[in-house]
């Protein structure tokens, strides 16, 4: 008998996230994780490496419910942003029961989080503009314990509609977890719903130090919602999701020099990511280049360029969306460095003109 066959069913039958760092490539220009271009410097302070960390490191719990404007009781750390999307389903959903409920194209973790806890993924497309299809959501809502919604969208780069997560929050309070994944939000911050909080006691809002922050190999990330949902969460999270170190690390990004330095880093992101849009809209591959609220662009490239393949060959490597649903022939590309920007404008230059 092989080992095989001793694994779960759902186990068996999945299909782990194909990460960039999956996924490989051999390059010098990385535009494919929606990681900062360049790596801020830490020094550890936390020497106590023979002691158990804090299970919810205080002061990093402080400056984050400071930073994002509630009180710390509303506040969970956790091995980022992808944890805390287990850790919902995990509190929220019966396996075999439950369904979890979302829109793609969007980021896929949630259904490899669902899929491996054995729980139904339930999608519903989003329209054309890439906004919630409300009536269609309301209408596969049986079983639906919990709902993800990026806002901004990855990888699409657009905001939802605040009108539409209202008339979701309110339709189905009472009956599921409506969690929105604000990953990109510190590119767009006036766009947050974290002040929704009090309105909505089945509101929860995801966040992460791996984007703006410039610290994806950190894995800290968070979850904003009211006490009840914070207590269940603790329920389920591991003993010691954080390591000291990473801790450690934390507070000093969300120290007040470490959120300027943050608000810098976004400054000049968005700069880039204006310049390459403009370029991008010149070149004679690209189809489209859609409006982003965060970093990076989706672009549509003309069926014959083979942007993707051509630009990997040289070492240049962007994030193929071709398979997911209505992103035919459309590539993420993240914003990274003046210089990487200009590579990529270059290169695609290069293309022959089919
Ligand atoms: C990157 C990303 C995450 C994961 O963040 P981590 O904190 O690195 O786990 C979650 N959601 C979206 C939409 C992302 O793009």
């Amino acid at each position: 008998m092989s080992i095989e066959t001793l694994a779960r069913k759902a186990v068996r039958e999945l299909t782990p996230y194909q990460s960039a760092r999956r996924l490989g490539g051999n390059g010098d220009v990385w535009l494919n994780a929606n990681e900062y271009p360049t790596a801020p410097q830490f020094e550890l302070t936390a020497q106590t490496l023979n002691r158990y960390p804090e299970c919810q490191p205080a002061q990093v719990i402080a400056r984050y419910a400071a930073y994002a404007g509630v009180s710390p009781q509303q506040v969970l750390v956790s091995r980022g942003a992808d944890e805390s999307i287990e850790l919902l389903i995990r509190a929220f959903c019966e396996p075999g029961k439950d369904a979890v409920l979302f829109c793609p194209p969007t980021y896929g973790m949630y259904q490899v989080s669902a899929e491996t806890f054995g729980v139904e993924c339930r999608t519903v497309l989003a329209k054309t503009d890439w906004q919630l299809d409300l009536a269609a959501i309301n209408a596969n809502l049986t079983n639906v314990r919990l709902i993800y919604v990026c806002s901004p969208n990855n990888p699409t780069g657009n905001l939802i509609h605040p009108d539409d997560l209202r008339s979701l929050l309110a339709s189905v309070n009472g009956q599921a977890i409506v969690a929105i994944d604000e990953a990109y939000i510190e590119f767009c911050p006036q766009a947050s719903l974290v002040n929704w909080l009090a309105d909505y006691p089945n509101l929860v809002v995801l966040r992460t130090l791996s984007k703006a922050f410039a610290l994806a190999g950190l894995r800290c990330g968070f979850t904003l919602a009211n006490q009840e949902v914070i207590n269940l969460l603790l329920k389920v999270i591991a003993p010691y999701p954080l390591a000291t170190p990473v801790a450690d690390i934390a507070a000093q990004a969300l120290s007040p020099s470490g959120i300027d330095a943050m608000r810098q880093r976004v400054s000049e992101i968005i700069t880039n990511r204006t310049w390459l849009q403009q370029q991008l809209a010149q070149c004679h591959c690209v189809e489209q280049v859609f409006a982003s609220e965060s970093n990076y662009l989706l672009v549509r490239f003309k069926p014959s360029s083979q942007a993707f393949a051509q630009l990997w060959q040289q070492g240049i490597i962007l994030r193929d969306q071709h398979k997911q649903p209505g992103l035919q022939h459309c590539l993420r590309i993240t914003i990274g460095t003046r210089a990487e920007c200009q590579r990529v404008i270059d290169a695609l230059n290069l293309l022959p003109n089919a």
